[in-house]
């Protein structure tokens, strides 16, 4: 079920985003692995005159152990040099008190709680205690499972800690098929988030997304088709020997590319006619819903009537040749109206479903 609209106190997203370019963009390695390798992505990125923050993981949340877990404090430094030679603000991922503590100390600009953090209410809850009273924006990643409440809960924790500044970013769920995605978008859900906080800047993570760097700019151009307001992506300079994540990072040379092939989609037009012609168009498909429903309405009254048909004569409700026979016919009609068959024979399975619930309540009553 949707969730509720949840009302917060969100500053807007250009009040701390800097976008130098077309849309925001942040943009850097997955790990700061070395002094050079940061300056020299940090510089590249700079150059492109496109992304406004940097980031980098300097603790690096990793799946088994033993794998390379950044270089914590020694990276805030280098961080420091970024901003100072690039001016680029830094970004970092947070997971407890210490890391909020660090990062501040180190003057971080912006921290964000990871996907295998946002699924841990206590941990959020402890993050979120340690930045009461602190102006610093907060962007929240998705759960890595797929509960939108989760991620609500999130960020309404970190909002009633008194911080503004804030993002939802968009990074995928755990995939338990098989995918060629890394973690699959189910893009419902981000919009479901749009929906019950309306003023939530959204930032899609497509290269967590992905998994894999062919495929990063086809899943940032769906994002912006879907009204997400902009991007995170990781940049390596030898992406092929990153210490993490190394099958999805583009060097900054290619993320330039990518963003110059993006089609910025706005929300809202100025255009007087384009918006007349708009209002009009939701007119008419106000208009087709209402009719639409009341057919229904009339649907289910019939239905109605055959249930108490069905009661009178004791026959059973579900009757296998009936339901064929429907599936057939209006596959058949789907097909003369150039309707795809599949997505009829959805909508035709649902209202089945209702009708049949419908008459089994009605057998209930005496
Ligand atoms: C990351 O941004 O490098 C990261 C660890 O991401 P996520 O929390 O989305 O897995
Ligand atoms: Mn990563």
């Amino acid at each position: 079920m949707a969730p509720k609209k949840v009302e917060l106190d969100i500053a807007p997203l250009l009040s701390w985003f800097p976008v130098p370019g077309k849309i925001p963009v942040i943009a850097g390695p997955c790990s700061a692995e070395t002094y050079d390798q940061v300056m020299e992505d940090a510089k590249a990125i700079a150059a492109l005159g496109q992304v406004g923050i940097y980031r980098s993981g300097v603790w690096k949340p990793r799946t088994r152990p033993n794998s390379f877990e950044g270089n914590g404090i020694l990276a805030l430094e280098w961080l420091l040099e970024v901003r100072r030679v690039t001016g680029l603000l830094t970004a970092v991922e947070v997971a407890n008190t210490e890391h909020v503590e660090d990062a501040l100390k180190f003057g971080v600009d912006i921290l964000w709680i990871g996907a295998r953090t946002s699924v841990n209410p206590f941990s959020v809850q402890e993050i979120a205690d340690s930045l009461k009273g602190v102006d610093v924006p907060v962007m929240v990643k998705n759960p890595i499972n797929p509960d939108i409440n989760l991620w609500i809960g999130a960020l309404e924790r970190i909002n009633q800690a008194g911080i503004k500044k804030m993002a939802a970013i968009h990074r995928g769920f755990n995939n338990y098929e098989s995918s060629h995605y890394r973690n699959s978008p189910r893009w419902e859900i981000p919009i479901q988030l749009m929906t019950a906080i309306p003023n939530i800047p959204l930032i899609n993570d497509p290269s967590h997304i992905t998994g894999n760097r062919e495929l990063v700019p086809a899943v940032a151009q769906k994002a912006l088709n879907l009204g997400m307001h902009g991007l995170m992506i990781e940049t390596h300079p030898d992406p092929v020997n990153a210490w993490s994540d190394a099958d999805q990072q583009v060097t900054p040379e290619t993320l330039g590319k990518i963003i110059q092939d993006l089609t910025i989609r706005m929300s809202e037009s100025k255009d007087r006619e384009m918006l007349d012609r708009l209002i009009h168009l939701r007119r008419v498909i106000d208009s087709i819903d209402e009719e639409l429903l009341q057919i229904l309405a009339k649907r289910l009254k019939v239905i109605e009537e055959i249930g108490e048909h069905k009661k009178d004569h004791n026959i059973t409700i579900f009757q296998l040749e009936r339901w064929s026979e429907i599936l057939n016919t209006r596959s058949e009609l789907a097909e003369k109206l150039s309707l795809d068959t599949e997505f009829v024979k959805r909508i035709m399975s649902e209202i089945h479903k209702e009708s049949i619930q419908i008459q089994t309540d009605m057998l209930k009553e005496k």
